[in-house]
């Protein structure tokens, strides 16, 4: 089954035997075939429809279009390479750094608009969206990881973007992804999923946590749901995996089952969690078509698309 998940699928060919050869790099910033994507407030630049209700497209520039907007010590991240039949294309982000806001003044104004991800992710063509995850994460990381974390020195950009350098002792530091467990609870024909305390009356989620230090998946699942909701589960079977930029996790999406003979009674922390339901999968169909329904606890609705507990319901109810 392919991954369902939005930000999945990148298709670019990482290239990371290339991050290696400066010389290669630096030609490959200033060739002609080479697409630039410009970030401005971790925001990517987005193009509007070219028609009415039609797809949003990453604003890919070329070299040179990005003149007097970058400095020479901007952020670039190499992104990877595309090999077509015409040849290869290589694919870069570029932090926008010069303090003005590119959508008022100069070359880019007018062009496209700097986009939150989170929200423009779904208006995007599905490959694009996966570009933009890995673009905005990285460039994310550089912008909080300026300074090294084991003597305090400024370090410098090396590989393409893919690690940081520290010149005052040595050390090196490489981009971080953290990794979330993402849960459904399952017996039956029922499952289970949490509210948590800010989030809209009745939307309800997969159960959440980071991964701690030593942990495995399935112990932090046992963890997560136990420190949660007071449920013990037994088996865990991992689906699949979603990044997700913001900054940098990759969401690790399981399905749970509820321990033999465990109790399906939940008590909530009231702190991370506000609220724990079972749902009945026949309600949960109903419930992904969009929209809110009501069972015998009440109204409910599940997240959105671009959520990955949304696409593990559908495994689960087998959609
Ligand atoms: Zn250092």
């Amino acid at each position: 089954m392919p991954n369902p998940n939005t930000f999945a699928n990148n298709p670019l060919d990482r290239a990371s035997e290339k991050r290696t050869d400066p010389d290669w790099l630096a030609a490959q910033i200033k060739a002609p075939s080479t697409l630039i994507v410009p970030f401005w407030d971790l925001k990517p630049m987005i193009l509007p429809p070219a028609e009415k209700g039609g797809a949003r497209e990453v604003g890919w520039l070329r070299p040179g279009a990005l003149e007097g907007l970058a400095s020479r010590k901007a952020v670039t991240v190499f992104l990877g390479q595309e090999h077509g039949e015409k040849g290869d294309t290589s694919f870069f982000a570029v932090d926008l750094d010069l303090g003005r806001d590119p959508e008022r003044e100069g070359p880019l104004a007018g062009f496209g608009k700097f986009h939150d991800l989170r929200a423009a992710a779904m208006s995007l063509p599905a490959t694009e969206a996966a570009i933009m995850a890995q673009a905005k994460s990285m460039i994310d990381w550089h912008k909080r990881h300026g300074f090294c974390a084991v003597c305090g020195a400024g370090t410098e950009i090396e590989e393409g973007g893919y690690k940081r350098q520290c010149p005052s002792c040595g050390a090196e530091h490489f981009p971080r992804t953290d990794p979330v467990v993402i849960s459904l609870v399952v017996s039956g024909d029922k499952c289970l999923m949490g509210r948590g305390p800010q989030w809209p009356k009745g939307m309800f989620s997969a159960l959440a946590g980071f991964l701690e230090p030593g942990e495995t998946v399935e112990e932090a699942v046992a963890r997560e749901i136990m420190e949660e909701t007071a449920v013990k589960v037994g088996r865990v079977d991992y689906q699949f995996s979603q990044p997700w930029p913001f900054p940098s996790s990759l969401m690790m999406g399981c399905i749970a089952e509820l321990a033999d003979g465990a109790s399906m009674e939940t008590k909530v922390d009231g702190i991370e969690i506000a609220e724990a339901r079972w749902f009945a999968k026949g309600d949960i169909r109903a419930a992904l078509a969009g929209g809110e329904v009501t069972d015998e606890n009440g109204p409910f609705m599940v997240s959105p698309p671009l959520a990955i507990a949304h696409q593990l319901l559908k495994v689960w109810v087998g959609a």
